[in-house]
Parts: structure tokens; C-alpha cells; sequence
């Protein structure tokens, strides 16, 4: 029998916040729109295809794209709508193949080779996938499809390819990618990495294979030389292999938010801090865990604090959680400073069934009282009912982070 190599495929829908806004919006479609968290904020978080064409990138800001880009549409992004295509996408792929991995709101890898006896070929596979994508989300939606020996490489073919296209990379042309492509085009080189790299004058990750390694590990450590090793024979760094894994349980649930401006209104505080404490707990309760490890980090200016606690015993309710935040850690906080971010976290997470519940009277009502919240907001959504402290005035909502920290948490 001849040995075939492994075939993965990376799957990447093209623009994809963008894209879907213009699938929504017909009138949107052919535009350059610039994508933005909100009206107001002038970071932007996504680009459509015509406007990346004119150079807005994400992470620009929208008063510089303005200047050279005058006829660029700024729109808000829309959460629900890319939650939604993300699920439609994740059921396709589940339904193409029982070894589909999603890795991001739009992108997924499949392994082909369990699949060689159902398609032709991996590009014949590919070309039914992109199909079924217009299908599902519809004729505005395009992607790029890589097709390689491991994720790594099919992940690089599709980054670096032209858009709307699918790239199929064999062994002998594997080299070549690595060659041409640039370090910051590969996954898992960060902007950090990366500019470690060219202070070594590797700019392509084929040129990693030539650096000695005394001197890769004296600039990266021993854990990133042996992961870029693998990355410069096109091998599967450790967080791409660990993904055909089974998910690991959720070890803790944090949330935190950056503000426009210094802020040193108590009051505000107190009110921010309830309202990422009650987005961790709606979370955790969602996934039926609690935690005994609380804690907080503030930061402003160049300042920055950070406290936590061990608990005896686990939390899983707000008013408990809201209370070792901002009683009791907060409350200590002594030198203050004007903040401009705050984070709250639970760790040591543990399922319900694991632990045991309090007896007291008071926590069985805490408990009722939160059950019933739980059932509204899962009709109503979050913060349907809520405490006073949030009753008036703009509340944070969850958001949608582009790696998927809450993977599980949203697939419930
Ligand atoms: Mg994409």
C-alpha cells in the first residue's frame, strides 16, 4: 500500500463580519465599509473586501481610514448576526465530517484523509464546500480554502491566498510556501514573536530552519525553538495539534473592560464591577460550574493593581461573587489611581455535581432567586432582569472574542 500523506483543510469565510453585514444589506454590498464595536468608537475591528483593498486594515482608526479613505461606510458590528452564521457554519462542517475543529467565528479546519474514499479528491471536497457555504449563508458569502499535509501549512495556503480561492499545497511545494510567506501570515507568530524574529533577519518562516539554535533560544526560550522548529518544517505547532483533543473543562471565567478615559468615579466603579461580575456569573451558571478563586486587576495610566482570594468554598451566585469582588478586594485597594481597565475573574471552576450545596436558609433563597433569573434571562437574554445598581444607563454586554475563549460556553 502506498502511503499517502495526511490531508487537512483549512476553511476561512473572507471578510467575514464585513461580509455578512453586506449579505444582510444588499445596498452594502461592492462598498468599503469599515466595521466598528459601536457607533462612537473609532477602532476598526473588521474591513470589508473593497475597503482592505484600499488599505483599512482591522485595528486601524477610523479618523486616519477617514482621511484617505472619504467614501468608507462605518456600521456597527453585529454580534448576533456572526453568533448565528458561526453556528450555520458549525453545523455544516459537523454534518461534511465528524473531524471538523471550528478554531475561530470563521474558520475551521477538517481532516480529509479519514474522507478519501467519499471525494475524488481534497479539492473536489473543497469545491463541495464552498458550495454548501453559499447555500447555508448565502451568494455575497466567499472563502478561502487551504489544503495541505497539516494544519499549519493548509492554515498558511489560505492566509496567504488571494481571496475567494482554494490553494492546495503539496509536499514539494511546501518549502516554497514557507519561503515566501511572511512570519506574521503564520499561525502562532505573534507581532511579539515576529519582531524577535527579524531582530534575527528571519522574516519568512523557512528562514527559522537556518538560525543556530543557541541563538533562537537565547531570543525565544526553549518552548517557543522547539514549537518554531516545527513551524519551519510546516510541522503542527502544540496548540494546533491539541486540537483534534477533546475540550478541556473550563478552568475559570473572566471578563474585562478597557474605557474610552480615566475614570476615578467611585460610584461608576462599584457599577462596572457589577456588571462584568454578573456577566461571569450568568456564565458560569450557564455551564452549571462555580468557582473558590476571586479575582480583580485594575490598571490606569501607567499603573497598574491586582488582588485575589481563595475561598473554602465555591460561588455561582452575583450577589456572593459581587461581594468578594468589591467588598472585600476592591475595598483593600489602598493607593488609588484614576483606572481605565478592569478585569474581574473565578477560577478553580468545578461542575455543580461535584460539590456540595449550602443548607442555609439565606443561600437556598439567593439560589431560588437566581434560578428564576437564569430561566428569564435564557428567554430574554442578559440582563433582562438585573439589580438596581444597573437598572439606568448603557450596560456592558458579553462580546464575541475572535479566538473563541467562550467556545463553550456559546455552543451550549
Ligand atoms: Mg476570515
Amino acid at each position: 500500500m502506498s502511503s499517502q500523506p495526511d490531508m487537512y483543510l483549512h476553511i476561512d469565510i473572507n471578510s467575514y463580519f464585513a461580509t455578512l453585514l453586506q449579505q444582510e444589506t444588499p445596498a452594502l454590498r461592492g462598498k468599503p465599509l469599515a466595521v466598528v464595536k459601536d457607533i462612537g468608537r473609532t477602532c476598526v475591528i473588521a474591513a470589508s473586501k473593497e475597503a482592505k483593498a484600499l488599505g483599512v486594515r482591522t485595528g486601524s482608526l477610523l479618523p486616519i481610514v477617514k482621511k484617505t479613505v472619504p467614501q468608507i461606510v462605518v456600521v456597527p458590528a453585529d454580534f448576533a448576526l456572526c453568533w448565528s452564521a458561526t453556528s450555520k457554519l458549525k453545523t455544516l462542517f459537523e454534518s461534511l465530517s465528524p473531524n471538523s475543529e471550528l478554531f475561530s467565528l470563521d474558520e475551521s479546519f477538517i481532516h480529509f484523509t479519514p474522507l478519501n474514499r467519499l471525494y475524488e479528491s481534497p479539492l473536489a471536497f473543497a469545491q463541495k464546500i464552498r458550495s454548501d457555504i453559499f447555500t447555508v449563508l448565502g451568494e455575497w458569502v466567499t472563502c478561502n480554502i487551504g489544503i495541505a499535509r497539516t494544519r499549519f501549512l493548509a492554515k498558511l495556503a489560505s492566509e496567504t491566498a488571494s481571496p475567494d480561492s482554494i490553494t492546495e499545497v503539496s509536499t514539494q511545494q511546501e518549502a516554497v510556501l514557507l519561503a515566501s510567506a511572511m512570519c506574521s501570515d503564520a499561525c502562532g507568530i505573534g507581532h511579539r514573536l515576529e519582531k524577535k524574529l527579524a531582530a534575527l533577519g528571519v522574516h519568512h518562516p523557512y528562514q527559522i530552519n537556518f538560525v543556530p539554535q543557541v541563538d533562537l533560544e537565547r531570543a525565544v526560550g526553549l518552548f517557543w525553538t522547539h514549537q518554531l522548529r516545527l513551524m519551519a518544517q510546516g510541522n503542527e505547532p502544540l496548540f494546533l495539534r491539541r486540537l483534534s483533543q477533546p475540550a478541556q473543562p473550563m478552568k475559570s471565567v473572566g471578563r474585562s473592560i478597557t474605557g474610552w478615559r480615566l475614570c476615578s468615579s467611585e460610584a461608576m466603579i462599584k457599577r462596572t464591577l457589577y456588571n462584568l461580575v454578573a456577566e461571569v456569573a450568568h456564565k458560569i451558571r450557564r455551564m452549571h460550574l462555580a468557582g473558590r478563586q476571586v479575582s480583580l486587576y485594575v490598571s490606569g495610566g501607567d499603573q497598574q493593581w491586582s488582588n485575589f482570594i481563595t475561598l473554602p468554598h465555591h460561588v455561582w451566585h452575583t450577589k456572593e461573587l459581587f461581594y468578594w469582588i468589591y467588598e472585600y478586594l476592591y475595598q483593600k485597594w489602598e493607593e488609588r489611581f484614576p483606572v481605565i481597565r478592569l478585569a474581574v475573574r473565578l477560577s478553580l471552576l468545578e461542575s455543580w455535581g461535584e460539590i456540595p450545596h449550602s443548607l442555609l436558609p439565606a443561600w437556598q433563597k439567593d439560589e431560588a432567586v437566581a434560578t428564576a433569573c437564569d430561566a428569564i434571562s435564557a428567554r430574554y437574554g442578559l440582563f433582562a432582569v438585573t439589580a438596581g445598581i444597573l437598572a439606568r444607563g448603557h450596560k456592558i454586554r458579553p462580546e464575541v472574542t475572535g479566538f473563541l475563549g467562550d467556545k463553550q460556553y456559546q455552543f451550549l
